[in-house]
């Protein structure tokens, strides 16, 4: 008798941590779709309902960036639209987002929401499929250009102001952050608390263009984050390791030890600080899951002397 319980305890305890290790490989927070052989062109993972991370794989296209869907009751936000597909292959991102936003219609008995599609910013790897959403009925696609997103959110200065995007139960903040690409933005859901980071703050080489415009977007990041609770910030790559301070060479396929995705609210106090200690750096700035790099403008080359 005693030795059947303590059987049927086991096997309960084996079918526990089972089901609690298919729930944690199933959360968008940690490492997926890095690149093994035979995953899906693009998954999907719900963070909460209404609240789905998509990730381009790594076969598809080396950025393998994610790509954030967020719904409420009355409108759809699409935050990009992934990078150039491999050749010979398509990403089937318009057919999943159809199906995930009429899912979140039967679930919530409403009808099918319009969808707004926007960006994290304008580089090509996070806009390759808008030409699929411009088709497609009852959709707003905004141009990742920063005069067309002030318009569209009337905002009334950039870069130092706040959108809001009424989903309808769910708010969206929008903060513009310049520094990367000059329309570079980050989005706050209140309901899950998550901040989007874009291409400015992710596991991995984040690329300074504007070094003063991207240290004034931190500082609106820290003042931001003061006033609003942040459980995870989620970006547009990965490209750390899981061992501290190591990332992959860029355009590596296959990421098998990769960081996780979420990054903590604390993170923006390591950005900050290192921002204010690292100067006018040339050289990479190295931290335990960021690495700041800097890139220049072209150096203007000396006109030569005219020879008769
Ligand atoms: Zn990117």
């Amino acid at each position: 008798m005693q030795h059947h319980r303590l059987v049927r305890l086991v096997v309960a305890t084996i079918v526990a941590l089972t089901a609690a290790s298919a729930a944690r490989a199933q959360s968008p927070l940690v490492a997926w779709n890095s690149g093994r052989a035979g995953e899906p062109l693009l998954t999907v993972r719900a963070l909460a309902p209404g609240f789905w991370v998509l990730r381009q794989s790594k076969l598809s296209n080396a950025e393998a960036p994610f790509i954030y869907l967020m719904a409420g009751t009355t409108r759809a936000l699409l935050v990009d639209t992934g990078a150039e597909p491999a050749a010979g292959t398509t990403l089937p991102l318009r057919e999943l987002v159809d199906s995930l936003l009429a899912e979140h219609a039967t679930r919530t008995r409403t009808p099918m929401v319009p969808l707004l599609v926007m960006h994290s910013h304008g580089h090509r790897d996070h806009k390759a499929l808008d030409a699929a959403f411009r088709t497609r009925a009852q959709t707003v696609v905004v141009t990742a250009v920063a005069d067309t997103i002030q318009a569209f959110l009337a905002l009334p200065r950039w870069p130092d102001a706040e959108g809001t995007i009424e989903l309808g139960g769910r708010t969206i903040t929008v903060l513009p952050t310049p520094g990367h690409e000059p329309a570079h933005l980050m989005y706050y859901d209140a309901t899950t608390r998550t901040l989007l980071g874009g291409d400015m703050l992710y596991p991995g080489l984040l690329t300074v263009r504007d070094l003063a415009a991207f240290q004034a977007s931190t500082l609106r990041l820290v003042r931001f984050a003061k006033s609003h609770p942040i459980s995870a910030i989620l970006g547009a790559h990965v490209e750390m390791t899981r061992e501290r301070r190591i990332m992959y060479p860029l355009g590596t396929v296959a990421q098998s030890d990769e960081h996780v995705l979420a990054l903590p609210a604390s993170i923006i106090d390591t950005l900050a600080a290192a921002l204010t200690h690292v100067g006018d750096f040339r050289e990479d700035d190295v931290h335990d899951d960021i690495i700041l790099n800097r890139v220049l403008p072209p150096v203007a080359q000396p006109a030569k002397p005219r020879t008769l």
